[in-house]
């Protein structure tokens, strides 16, 4: 999709304003690329007809660049389509009581875990899992295996085959033991089918939760948007949770669900793993569709894996001028920490698309890393001792050249130079000047 608007965009730019023809022939183009990322087609003629209003209704503002101005109102129609502003979930009640519902393979299990993780973490949240999925044995396993990993219990009735009273029993148990949130994770079929959606639209009725959240796999395109429709119409759900929204996935169906059920896409999933949740932002996933870069994420995603208490250490040592390449070797670390290298530099605006064939991986820090490993300890905390003869032992020892360790070594000294400019504000300043 992203290729396809940078191509249509790049139609604007050049041009001195935005006259009639070039809007329309550049929204062809946005068209027929939102078409491809699977957005209905009401919805993109819709889109692009608002678009082209606003365009040329903009005379007033030639000032600016006629392709960075049609770029916003691409990108504020794409936010506003979205939904706008971020929807927050329904914690209200004691105990708050959430409903997954969706098709099989969706990832309820997983997101159930993600969000009890998330509300224990971020909202101090006393949760309770529960497991409706009463068809399948493993599925009741798959569930306490999550609850073990994030540290949450999990309500379960093995023996017992009516997903009503397990999830009445759950809440009874909920209020009798402190919690103040329950989840329900229930089963789902591989397709749409009438006792499916009758079993689900009971346990719906019968606990009459806060928040009922229907979670989608984003990589289903089209799909996604017929069965977002059919689970509406019987559960009149609160909101979407899009699901496998890692890798390629672009986030088409973000908009053709948005736009047809016209329910606001609350939560992402972006992994397997537990973490890997996030609050959907409309603005930032019309800016990840239109290839910009989802830069905001990327400095939140690095402030929360730099460790505060580090951060702290090595102010002090900056401050001291002790920092040394000891220091840098765990800056590397902490860098790595943060994901892999491919998914950081696909959300920096522009190195995303530059990039893309190119293989990054982490190996990119393997030559840093042995050069510094082959340091003496010595010359790890005062690099000034390092001489013509010491470069040479280095670079042997690291299967290297004395030019790469010379390198190494000036871009050390700029960037301790630069710490040290930015000593007074801490680590977090550091990563948001990173990120800007
Ligand atoms: P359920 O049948 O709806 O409960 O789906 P599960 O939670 O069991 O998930 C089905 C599969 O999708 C599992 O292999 C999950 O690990 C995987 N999965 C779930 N959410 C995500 C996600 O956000 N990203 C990726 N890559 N995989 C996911
Ligand atoms: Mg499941």
């Amino acid at each position: 999709l992203s290729d396809k608007l940078d191509k249509a965009l790049h139609v604007l730019k050049g041009h001195g304003s935005i006259t009639e023809v070039n809007v329309a022939e550049t929204l062809k183009e946005v068209r027929r690329a939102l078409l491809d990322a699977d957005v209905n087609f009401k919805t993109a003629k819709e889109f692009t007809n608002t678009v082209k209003e606003k365009a040329l209704g903009q005379n007033v503002l030639t000032t600016l660049q006629p392709g960075q101005l049609m770029v916003k109102l691409v990108k504020d129609e794409l936010t506003e389509l979205m939904g706008g502003e971020t929807a927050g979930i329904n914690l209200s009640g004691t105990p708050t009581v959430i409903l997954m519902s969706g098709l099989q393979g969706s990832g309820k299990t997983t997101f159930s875990g993600k969000l009890a993780n998330y509300l224990k973490t971020k909202k101090t949240k006393k949760p309770l899992l529960v497991a409706c999925d009463i068809y399948r044995p493993a599925a009741i396993n798959q569930l306490h295996v999550v609850g073990d990993q994030i540290g949450v219990e999990v309500y379960s009735e093995p023996e017992n085959k009516n997903p009503v009273q397990i999830a009445q029993n759950a809440i009874a148990h909920a209020k009798q033991n402190g919690f103040n949130v329950v989840i329900v994770d229930t089963a789902g079929r591989l397709a749409i089918d009438e006792a499916m959606m009758t079993e689900i639209a009971n346990v719906h009725k019968a606990i009459n939760p806060h928040e009922t959240l229907f979670v989608v796999d984003a990589m289903t395109g089209q799909d996604a948007v017929n069965t977002a429709k059919t689970f509406n119409e019987r559960l009149n759900f609160d909101g979407v949770v899009l699901t496998k929204l890692d890798g390629d996935t672009r986030g088409g169906a973000a908009i053709s669900i948005k736009s047809v059920v016209d329910k606001p896409i609350k939560f992402i999933g972006t992994g397997e793993k537990m973490d890997a949740i996030d609050v959907f932002h409309p603005a930032r996933m019309a800016d990840r569709i239109l290839g910009m870069g989802d830069v905001v994420s990327l400095v939140e995603r690095a402030q929360e894996q730099f460790d505060e208490e580090e951060a702290r250490k090595l102010q002090k040592k900056i401050a001291k001028n002790q920092f040394g390449f000891d220091d840098f070797l765990s800056q590397i670390q902490q860098v790595k920490k943060m994901g892999s290298m491919k998914d950081l530099v696909g959300m920096i605006p522009g190195a995303g698309k530059a990039l893309k064939d190119v293989d990054i991986d982490d190996d990119a820090f393997k030559g840093i890393e042995a050069i510094i490993h082959s340091m003496t300890p010595t010359e790890r905390t005062q690099p000034s001792v390092i001489n013509g003869s010491r470069k040479k032992r280095i670079a042997k020892g690291s299967g290297t050249s004395v030019q790469q360790v010379n390198q190494l070594l000036k871009q050390f000294d700029q960037m301790s130079k630069m710490m040290k400019m930015m000593q007074s504000g801490g680590g977090r300043k550091m990563m948001q000047a990173m990120g800007k």
